[in-house]
């Protein structure tokens, strides 16, 4: 078989009881390289050229910053404030410079070496997930019984779902119907959420509706992490 990463994950994140395995996986992949920056990577000069010319985004220098090892941070951050000085921080001498100028900052700080890694990374997970589909009966019926996905875990899902061959038909047909039920299914307990604020349903049991908001968040955006 042609598979490149841990199926062993997809598979144990797809039993999760949750809004989409695929921000569960994502969570694991960016806790990876979010270690690997804080340890070994740092000591690479290729890896170290990489962090120089692209940097982190706010969200990953957070990450990095509230765990342990500030040396390595402070050491990689310094590398890409060297990188900036030299292309971003020289003396502008005309409206013209300055324009284009002013649009490379705003691009410099949205390049970010993690998320381009867990992307890269990520993408092998879609296109696995599509082959499993294809080769595994077991991971079809563990895919049949989960709860969809956020919605932009489900448009990558859709994105590569050629990778589930000659069963394409079959797969996109299969995630559509399971996203269009689960969405469905969140509007239900949403509406039973609002319902129970009308005094006539006050003693009507609650259920699964009491945390409908935050799964709500989960379905739409994905999980958040920091
Ligand atoms: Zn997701
Ligand atoms: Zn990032």
């Amino acid at each position: 078989m042609a598979y490149h990463i841990d199926t062993g994950l997809i598979k144990e994140k797809f039993k999760v009881d949750c809004e989409c395995p695929l921000c569960e996986i994502k969570k694991v992949v960016e806790e990876q390289f979010l270690h690997e920056f804080l340890n070994d990577a740092v000591m690479e000069d290729n890896t170290r050229i990489k962090v120089g010319k692209l940097g982190f985004c706010a969200r990953h220098f957070d990450m990095l910053f509230s765990r342990q090892n500030k040396l390595s941070v402070a050491l990689q951050i310094r590398t890409r404030i060297e990188n900036m000085q030299a292309s971003l921080l020289n003396e502008v001498k005309s409206a013209g410079a300055a324009k284009k100028l002013a649009d490379a900052i705003d691009k410099a700080n949205e390049t970010c070496i993690i998320c381009d890694l867990t992307q890269e990374s990520m993408v092998k997970y879609y296109k696995t997930i599509a082959q499993m589909f294809e080769r595994e009966r077991e991971f079809f019926k563990t895919l049949l019984k989960s709860k969809g996905f956020c919605m932009h875990h489900y448009a990558e899902l859709l994105r590569y779902s050629k990778s589930a061959g000659f069963a394409t038909k079959e797969y996109v047909s299969l995630i559509s119907g399971l996203q269009s039920r689960n969405v469905a299914r969140i509007e239900k307990e949403l509406k039973v959420f609002c319902d129970k604020h009308d005094y006539r349903n006050a003693l009507e049991p609650l259920g699964n509706a009491e945390t409908a908001l935050p799964r709500t968040r989960i379905k739409l955006y994905g999980k958040k992490y920091d």
